[in-house]
């Protein structure tokens, strides 16, 4: 399947022709052609599957085809999590409308509300909001919400553990009730599943590259290592010179700024981002690591969640998450669209739990490197070997991937009706057949999961 098949007018076919995209990403040739009739849709989708063109293109046809820019109300709303998403989601948008002549606006907190509002009065088709400063924008009237054709959710799951569930059900109440709605999120806990339910209508359910199953082409490292030999055995890692752009993970802001800080003592260029941080620091820092700058950005979970910048060699998880999950969407930050990628997590004696909830829900041990020269072998002996606790423990059945991910079990991360891993996420509210994206997709995509698509 390519672009030029799909039933996109001209002005976006040629912007993706400029963006150099041939073939539609799984979550695209599932979702658009849906989008496109107006049904709503539940898309099970993290980021680095293209699940921002797989929206951005259809609401962009559908508002080309009639209708214009008012002042203040918008005509497509996309609520995100963060900042940073909000800038990548609008600068998509702009990259693929460039030849419609479609008005953005954005709206996030951290930065003054001024030169937001007079975007809005100079006529708005698509807003790309944050909740908080949409709702005091909503509170002056300098945004109404009734013209919206088209609502999408974005990172729901993210949005929820953010503790956004009542803002997002004060903006939702003010949306006509007659919309057409998106929810994306990359796992369906049971309150996301509610959401979905009171904001979709009938949703065709679209699922890529469930959270569960990590990226096809990172391989993945974990190394014992002594929590007071952390900061050498990165210092060794950094020493080979062809790593040139590594994201670094920290469980804390203020381990953050001090690894950034010690990295820099040592004339490793290297910059920190986190909640704590303006927003113009945070772009600083973003557009440092872009550009080259910055060889080392050390982050939080949240503040990385959505960045998006391709070249991303090694990504070290110099913390294990306390969150399990957060370890998929952590890796999932290097080997973006078609690239490689590296993932090396540090595991002390206090991150056994930690490491032993991240093995279970990727269904596989981690291989440990040995060789890294502050291995600690005391701590390597410590490991729980979840893999031999029997049916009820362990990492429940045969590990899905090898040593190099994937390769054991590639196109585990397709869905089709029925054939999930963890099936509680398919049923409910997949509408049927026909409409399930996979049906659409699934059988012909059988040897890759959603992130390889070239
Ligand atoms: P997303 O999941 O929306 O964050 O997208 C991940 C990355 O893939 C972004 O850098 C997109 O620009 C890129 N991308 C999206 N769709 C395609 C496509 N069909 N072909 C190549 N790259 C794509």
């Amino acid at each position: 399947m390519t672009f030029e098949e799909m039933d996109l007018i001209e002005p976006l076919k040629r912007a993706l022709k400029q963006e150099g995209y041939e073939h539609p990403t799984p979550i695209q040739v599932g979702a658009i052609p849906l989008l496109l009739k107006g049904g709503d849709l539940l898309g099970l989708a993290q980021t680095g599957t293209g699940k921002t063109a797989a929206f951005a293109l259809p609401i962009l046809q559908k508002l080309a085809s009639g209708g214009r820019a008012m002042p203040y109300a918008p005509r497509a709303l996309v609520l995100t999590p963060t900042r940073e998403l909000a800038v990548q989601i609008a600068q998509s948008f702009a990259k693929y409308g460039r030849h419609l002549k479609m008005k953005v606006a954005m709206v996030f907190g951290g930065v003054g509300q001024e030169p937001q509002a007079r975007a809005l009065s100079r006529g708005v088709d698509i807003l790309v909001a944050t909740p908080g400063r949409l709702l005091d924008l909503m509170s002056q009237r300098l945004v109404k919400l009734g013209s919206v054709e088209i609502f999408t959710l974005d990172e729901a799951d993210r949005m929820l553990d953010m503790g956004f569930i009542t803002d997002i059900e004060r903006i939702v109440e003010t949306l006509p009730a007659k919309r057409q709605s998106l929810l994306f999120s990359a796992t369906m806990p049971n309150e996301a599943k509610h959401l979905a339910a009171s904001l979709l209508n009938d949703p065709a359910t679209v699922a890529v590259n469930p959270v569960s199953s990590a990226a096809d082409r990172i391989e993945q490292k974990l190394m014992f290592v002594g929590r007071d030999k952390k900061d050498d055995l990165l210092k060794s890692l950094l020493d080979d010179q062809t790593i040139y752009r590594m994201l670094v993970f920290t469980r804390t802001k203020h381990r953050a700024n001090r690894l950034a800080e010690k990295l820099n003592k040592l004339r490793i260029p290297a910059d920190s981002i986190h909640g704590n941080k303006s927003q113009s620091a945070r772009q600083r820092a973003l557009s440092g690591f872009i550009s080259g700058r910055t060889r080392v950005l050390v982050a939080t979970d949240i503040a990385a969640r959505g960045i998006d910048i391709s070249g991303i060699s090694h990504v070290v998880n110099f913390e294990l998450p306390n969150e399990p999950e957060s370890y998929i969407h952590r890796i999932g930050r290097t080997a973006r669209a078609g690239a490689e990628g590296i993932a090396i997590s540090f595991c002390d004696m206090d991150e056994h739990d930690y490491l032993h909830a991240i093995e279970r829900i990727i269904k596989a041990p981690i291989t440990v490197d040995e060789t890294q020269p502050f291995h600690c072998a005391a701590t390597a002996s410590a490991r729980r070997v979840a893999g031999r606790k029997g049916p009820s423990g362990g990492y429940g059945g045969k590990p899905r991937y090898s040593q190099r991910f994937g390769s054991s079990n590639r196109g585990g991360g397709y869905a089709r009706s029925g054939e999930r891993s963890g099936g509680e996420r398919s049923g409910g509210q997949r509408s049927g057949g026909e409409r399930s994206g996979g049906g659409g997709y699934a059988g012909r995509s059988n040897n890759r999961t959603g992130r390889s698509w070239n």
